[in-house]
């Protein structure tokens, strides 16, 4: 590409130095820009930078954001080997003139993500702190996984992943990111009974867990604290997606996801780990942005 030029698309992706995809996503167009000198959009034409700017601020005051986070405080499930979860108020106004807390906890803590090296010891370079900025962002699809079970233990599979899609009229696509709402939040607790949350959960087959693998999806979540592990009692089945076919193929694994009943089957997801240095994963502040205004 001669120095100085560049080629952009208001809100959609370049391809190669002479094609982008537009925002409708479909629709292929040629461009040939000066660098910075402006973005063009195939129903607008030249936008300078502020117009874009204008356009975006415009676009999403259109939307609504639908916090998908728990509350990372004292007493929330955790899976039971990892470490106790501490929120000290250590400095507080009264004795030091101003106030801050001590958090002790694991990376995997309350609505987080899992990244390659937290199980594939040969992916040690895959850790949170290299993933592209960008990862945890783009067009999400909802499963209502609890209209096929909500047993923990459930080994949800392909065919009925299947049969649930022709209901739905969509499915997962290359670069989805994909929610599975097992309607699982019900079991959330803080107090002494956030056991049975964290050590019970229906989970998928590996057929299933290979069926988005093979759609190309780039990250699953769900509202249970192990995404693909069907567990009962504290009794772990096979973790295909953490040891198979999601993280080791760069799938990212979304865990302990709250609100998802409240979504429409698609919406624009949005989430930022941590830059931990090392990080096996991360807790997130995951938004999902959807037209109208969904009621909590
Ligand atoms: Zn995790």
């Amino acid at each position: 590409m001669p120095k100085g030029i560049a080629f952009f698309t208001t809100c959609g992706k370049i391809i190669d130095n002479k094609t982008g995809i537009c925002h409708s996503g479909v629709k292929l167009i040629r461009l040939i820009r000066k660098f910075n000198a402006g973005f063009f959009c195939h129903t607008k034409g030249m936008l300078n930078l502020t117009d874009k700017i204008a356009e975006l601020t415009q676009l999403l005051c259109s939307f609504d954001f639908v916090d998908l986070s728990h509350t990372i405080e004292n007493g929330i499930p955790k899976c039971p080997p990892h470490p106790q979860i501490i929120i000290d108020p250590t400095i507080t106004h009264t004795r030091d003139g101003y106030y801050c807390q001590t958090l002790i906890m694991g990376e995997h803590t309350a609505t987080h993500v899992d990244v390659p090296a937290h199980m594939i010891p040969s992916m040690m370079d895959s850790t949170i702190d290299t993933i592209p900025v960008d990862t945890l962002f783009g067009p999400a699809i909802k499963y209502e996984m609890w209209k096929i079970s909500q047993e923990a233990g459930a080994q949800i599979t392909e065919e009925q992943i299947l049969s649930l899609e022709e209901q739905m009229g969509d499915r997962a696509r290359q670069g989805d990111i994909v929610l599975m709402d097992f309607n699982w939040e019900r079991h959330w607790r803080t107090d002494r009974n956030w056991k049975y949350f964290a050590m019970n959960e229906p989970g998928l087959a590996e057929d299933a867990v290979a069926l988005f693998k093979k759609r190309g999806v780039k990250a699953v979540g769900s509202d249970t604290i192990a995404c693909d592990i069907p567990i009962k009692d504290g009794i772990e089945l096979e973790a295909f997606g953490h040891r198979t076919y999601w993280l080791p193929n760069n799938i990212l694994i979304i865990e302990m996801l709250k609100n998802l009943s409240v979504l429409p089957m698609r919406c624009y997801f949005m989430a930022l780990p941590l830059k931990l240095k090392h990080g096996s994963g991360s807790p997130i502040r995951p938004i999902a942005i959807v037209p109208g205004k969904p009621s909590l």
